[in-house]
């Protein structure tokens, strides 16, 4: 794998915790269920854009960019903490948000994410209708930046490319040095899955290190058979960029849509449970948008008997709780 081999800016705390969560597991009667705590990558409050962030922000240092741009839902994750990164490296950082969730009411639209992202000093430069060619509207900021004579450097949506999705072929590594040390032998790995990258990242990484573990993915927007087409198009394009010689194949990238509800950023019932549960549980805090509908799909697959309870499961916690500002109407609604 010879990961050194590309240039990387370290930003994230680790390794991330990997650790049990009994209770949870002791809940639902098995199967014996782990947490990998990537909300505890520490920029700016963490999450799993951080590892991707390292290895795109030394790419755009290493081309001499002087700003850095991308582009996310309003509540993004991935604009904080590329804003964090771009704060600490000295570098400009403009941000495009999609209003692709609406009637969440202002404190979804300030609060949470939007209020950090300011604090960080990130220039929101537009806030665009949903549905909007966010790609082409980045390459349209780009332009106007040149024009003025500055260097921008763009990011695509999650930092999902072969550049980002390395920091989870990074993550990989990690969790199979960990899951020997701590003589765990992992089952299946699961995770939320939105852009792609972390999903793409992990099933390289533990398929070049012939692990044969399986990951699964709760979709948080895209129907199965589109979300799985995205993330193998990036697997692809992953394991041309670190070279890997043997084919990973199709099948190795499995993704369960039925958890998304009314779509992406739209609470679901089984997303507040998940939730609760782990808070109250595990004392572990989860994000409305993504991670709590992944344990929301994680729990409703254990309940439907789709593991067995001597099997260990990890769930990636990709972090996001920030997001919960901008909901807090969900919650304290429902008796929280
Ligand atoms: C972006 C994000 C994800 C999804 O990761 P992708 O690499 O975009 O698929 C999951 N959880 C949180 C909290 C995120 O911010």
């Amino acid at each position: 794998m010879h990961l050194a081999r590309f240039p990387r800016i370290k930003l994230a705390h680790g390794p991330t915790p990997f650790e049990p969560m009994p209770n949870l597991s002791k809940f639902l009667g098995g199967p014996n269920l782990y947490i990998k705590r990537d909300d505890c990558t520490g920029l700016a409050s963490g999450g799993n854009k951080t590892r991707k962030l390292e290895f795109l922000m030394a790419d755009a240092v290493a081309k001499g960019a002087d700003t850095v741009i991308t582009q996310g839902a309003t509540q993004s994750n991935h604009a904080r903490q590329t804003i964090a990164a771009a704060a600490k490296l000295g570098l400009d950082c403009q941000i495009l948000l999609e209003r692709r969730v609406s009637d969440l009411g202002d404190e979804y639209e300030q609060s949470g994410n939007v209020l950090l992202d300011e604090i960080l000093g990130g220039t929101i430069a537009g806030r665009l209708p949903a549905g909007t060619d966010m790609a082409k509207a980045m390459e349209e900021l780009a332009e106007s930046l040149r024009a003025k004579g500055k260097k921008p450097y763009i990011i695509p949506g999650g930092g999902s490319n072969a550049i980002g999705a390395l920091g989870y072929v990074v993550c990989a590594q990690e969790l199979l040095t960990q899951s020997f040390d701590a003589g765990v032998r992992i089952d299946h790995v699961v995770h939320a899955t939105g852009s792609t990258g972390t999903q793409a990242g992990l099933v390289v990484g533990l398929h070049a290190s012939n692990s044969g573990i399986p990951v699964l993915g709760i979709s948080v927007r895209a129907a199965k058979q589109q979300q799985e087409e995205n993330v193998y198009k990036l697997v692809r394009a992953t394991a041309e960029h670190i070279g890997l010689k043997s084919d990973i194949p199709r099948e190795a990238v499995v993704a369960d849509s039925d958890y998304v509800g009314g779509g992406y950023g739209v609470p679901t019932e089984g997303m507040i449970e998940a939730i609760q549960l782990t808070a109250r549980m595990e004392g572990i805090l989860l994000d409305p948008v993504y991670s709590g509908k992944g344990m929301a799909g994680l729990i409703a697959l254990i309940r439907a008997g789709r593991f067995s309870k001597d099997e260990n499961i990890v769930f990636i916690h990709t972090g996001g709780s920030v997001g919960l500002f901008g909901y807090r109407n969900t919650f304290q609604k429902t008796g929280g």
